[in-house]
């Protein structure tokens, strides 16, 4: 299993994670970050984060059927 650091902190992020930043940043970017990292960049809480990671996910949001970490 592949693991996957946070650019910023370097913290291990999940594969929700890695399926937000895509969502949020878009495909082409190099950078992954936490949530906690990834929510100071957009302005909004850890919290808000997980809240709309599950709401993607249960839409299903093909970018959350993915194993980034395989
Ligand atoms: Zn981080």
């Amino acid at each position: 299993m592949k693991e996957v650091h946070c650019a910023i902190c370097s913290k291990k992020v999940i594969n929700d994670e890695v399926a937000m930043n895509l969502k949020v940043l878009g495909k082409q970017i190099g950078i992954i970050r936490c949530y906690d990292c990834l929510a100071a960049v957009m302005n909004c809480s850890t919290a808000k984060l997980t809240e709309l990671s599950e709401y993607y996910k249960s839409s299903g949001c093909n970018l959350f059927k993915v194993n980034y970490l395989q």
